[in-house]
C-alpha cells in the first residue's frame, strides 16, 4: 500500500494539521471514530513500534508528551485514549508509525 503519511510529511498531499515542529506532525484522521481524533505521527520513517530504535526513545517521549498537550488544547485532557496499531494482526494500514489519540466520546472497552 502507498504510504500517504510519507506523501503528507512532504506536503504532497494536504492534511488538516494541528500540531507541527521538526521531528513531529499531528493533524486530524480523514475518517474520524470519534469527535476527536488526531494522528500523530513522526516526520522520520518508521514503520512502527516494532521498528523502533533506542535512538528514537526521545522522538516517541516528546510524540506522547504533543499528545497530552493536543489533548488539553481540544478540551479532551480528562479521557482519551492513544492507540497505536503494530504489524498486520493490528489492523495496521499504514505503514508509518503513527499515534491515534481519540476522545470526546464514551470510548468502548478494547476488543
Ligand atoms: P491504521 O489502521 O492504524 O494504520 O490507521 C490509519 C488511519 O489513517 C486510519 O484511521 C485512516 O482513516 C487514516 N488516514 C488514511 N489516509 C489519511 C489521510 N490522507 N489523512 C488523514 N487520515 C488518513
Amino acid at each position: 500500500m502507498k504510504n500517504v503519511f510519507e506523501e503528507i510529511v512532504k506536503g504532497k498531499i494536504p492534511c488538516d494539521k494541528v500540531f507541527e515542529n521538526e521531528r513531529i506532525l499531528a493533524f486530524r484522521d480523514i475518517a474520524p471514530q470519534a469527535p476527536v481524533h488526531i494522528l500523530i505521527i513522526p516526520k522520520k520513517t518508521i514503520k512502527n513500534i516494532e521498528e523502533m530504535t533506542e535512538q528514537d526513545i526521545p522522538l516517541l517521549g516528546e510524540m506522547l508528551f504533543v499528545a497530552k498537550q493536543i489533548a488539553e488544547k481540544e478540551g479532551v485532557s480528562e479521557g482519551f485514549r492513544l492507540i497505536t496499531n503494530t504489524g498486520p494482526d493490528s489492523g495496521q494500514l499504514v505503514p508509518h508509525l503513527h499515534f491515534h489519540l481519540m476522545g470526546g466520546r464514551r470510548l468502548g472497552s478494547l476488543g
